[in-house]
């Protein structure tokens, strides 16, 4: 599938001097095949699927022939107004993804400031600010950081809409989504957020995180803000699982 988005301008500055000259004694090499030079050479970025956005339903974001309300969203209409994804979650992004929430691989973010920045623009929404999902306490303990915050602090720069944190937080410790099927995510993340009653007050605002599968997590968050006063509540992630990529393909050929 062509790529739109590619290739890109210079997307990760190295801020200064002395990580030009660790770059020369520790070089970095490719997360997803290991050339050395790049944490992610050109020729895995081209690999990447960038979602087109004409199959997928304009609410969900699941696809949807013709960019039709799919069935799921017309009983049963989410707390967001739109949920939009960047990519695909397989493959080179997958593996990005992974190495972003596991292996501190921080320095990848970087590499989709750009796309995100430019895939916001052309989504030609109203946002008054923006605000990643929050981790858990024990999670971000753990891990150390909070990889939705990296992404959406740079996007947030880039766009020069203002980030604001405060917005929305989450009030329950919940155990993590992986394995657990659509229903069980659902209970697992329920009433797991409060939005914040005087920042939110008839505001538009764009939560962010890394993945989307069921959006059940995004759609508690948008709960939240909306009980909290805002009017509009998008929500845009890197990727999203589990579109089919050889359905959207077949799709697109059509
Ligand atoms: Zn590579
Ligand atoms: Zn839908």
């Amino acid at each position: 599938m062509a790529n739109p988005l590619w290739p890109l301008p210079q997307l990760y500055k190295k801020p200064s001097m002395v990580w030009s000259a660790l770059d020369l004694l520790f070089p970095p090499f490719c997360c997803n095949c290991g050339v050395l030079g790049f944490e992610l050479c050109p020729d895995c970025i081209k690999k990447i699927v960038v979602l087109n956005q004409r199959n997928l339903c304009p609410i969900c974001g699941d696809i949807s022939i013709n960019g039709k309300i799919c069935s799921e969203c017309q009983i049963n209409k989410p707390y967001f107004d739109q949920l939009r994804s960047w990519g695909a979650y397989s493959g080179v992004l997958r593996e990005v993804i992974h190495k972003i929430k596991f292996n501190h691989g921080l320095g990848l973010i970087g590499y989709f400031t750009i796309p995100s920045v430019g895939f916001i623009k052309s989504w030609n929404i109203e946002i008054d600010y923006i605000v990643p999902v929050p981790l858990g306490k024990t999670r971000r303990h753990y891990r150390g950081y909070n990889q939705a915050a990296l992404i959406a602090r740079p996007i947030s720069r880039n766009l020069h809409i203002p980030y604001k944190l405060r917005a929305l937080s989450r009030v329950k410790e919940t155990s993590s989504q992986v394995g657990l099927n659509a229903k069980d995510r659902e209970q697992n993340v329920l009433n797991a957020f409060e939005g914040d009653l005087e920042i939110n007050q008839n505001k538009s605002v764009l939560v962010i995180d890394d993945i989307t599968t069921t959006g059940s997590t995004l759609n508690e968050c948008a709960k939240a803000l909306r009980n909290a006063g805002a009017k509009k509540v998008y929500c845009f992630t890197l990727a999203r699982t589990p579109i089919s990529i050889n359905l959207l393909e077949e799709l697109e050929a059509k």
